[in-house]
């Protein structure tokens, strides 16, 4: 993945809360009183999570189940290029252009998200509709947001509370060591579109699905997960086509290996793998995700047809 190095970002999409602790985070719902210790091991994370749920205001959507082990929140939290007390405006200063996503975690963080919104903003054009942006919001460790606060272990997420995308960049390392992902920019990438897809299931009235039954293969929150993985592939279609403010194109290549990259990482976050990783038996009867196989057929539905009736994940077999 390739960005022109003339293109320009527009960092105002990408908020930088590194460093400026939870109490910055200013979700409308609030959050849940200052208690956002490290979640010691998985009985913390499941506890973490479902505390988040129970913080009303919206249930925020991540990009796994959660229980994709045991590591503390904090070890892994802040390994993006920055580091130590970032403010607000230092995107805006060191994300410019293309060039700066082609060298930079952050920047093309940026990009990227420039890019899906383009994509979405265009699509909600040609039917008519308008689309109106969500924010990502980076932190490291623990981050206040408008569905409870959050640390780093419960992985990117996207809060329909307050429209926004969490994410630490600490993450791009756990796909790898956590996940066994090759990584790489496409699958940030991946990651990044799967969560806006969120934001877009959000805006059709979808995401309601996933609350009316929480686990197992056929639930509404895997076929959630399913739609927003084969939203990232709609615009992975697409991706060559997005363009900046000025109507340059943001993205100039995307190869075969960018998009095997993706699969590699869609399959990673697959509940069967983690399952099999971290709890030694597979059970789909609990599956909030989908399976590798099915995260994978549903980014290459959207990727190849390039058609968002394609992604219906609600009316068949998943
Ligand atoms: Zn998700």
């Amino acid at each position: 993945m390739q960005f022109d190095d003339d293109a320009q970002l527009d960092s105002g999409q990408v908020r930088d809360e590194r460093g400026s602790g939870p109490a910055r985070g200013g979700g409308p719902g609030g959050g849940l009183g200052g208690g956002f210790g490290l979640p010691g091991g998985r009985g913390g994370l499941i506890g973490l999570i479902l505390t988040l749920i129970a913080a009303v205001v919206g249930v925020p959507l991540a990009l796994t189940d959660g229980s994709g082990g045991t590591s503390n929140a904090l070890s892994s939290a802040g390994s993006g290029d920055v580091s130590g007390t970032v403010s607000s405006g230092s995107l805006a200063a060191k994300c410019r252009t293309g060039a700066d996503a082609n060298v930079s975690d952050d920047c093309r963080v940026v990009a990227v998200v420039n890019s899906v919104q383009n994509y979405w903003t265009g699509f909600f054009a040609a039917n008519n509709q308008k689309y109106p942006q969500a924010q990502t919001v980076i932190f490291s460790g623990a981050t206040r947001t408008g569905c409870g606060t959050a640390s780093s272990a419960v992985g990117p997420f996207y809060c329909p509370a307050d429209r926004t995308v969490y994410l630490d960049l600490g993450f791009w390392q756990e796909l790898k060591t956590k996940f066994g992902a090759r990584g790489g920019p496409f699958a940030q990438a991946y990651v990044l579109a799967h969560e806006y897809g969120h934001h877009v299931q959000n805006l059709t009235g979808a995401l309601r699905n996933s609350q009316s039954s929480q686990q197992g293969a056929n639930s509404g929150a895997v076929r959630v997960e399913l739609q927003a993985d084969c939203y990232a592939g709609l615009w992975a279609h697409y991706a060559t086509t997005t363009k900046d403010a000025y109507g340059r194109v943001l993205i100039k290549d995307l190869t075969k290996q960018d998009i095997s990259d993706g699969l590699d990482a869609a399959a990673a976050v697959g509940d069967d793998r983690i399952q099999a990783q971290y709890q030694q038996r597979v059970t789909p009867e609990t599956w909030t995700h989908g399976s590798a196989a099915q995260r994978q057929k549903w980014f290459l539905t959207g990727y190849q047809t390039g058609d968002f009736q394609s992604c219906d994940t609600f009316s068949g077999a998943v």
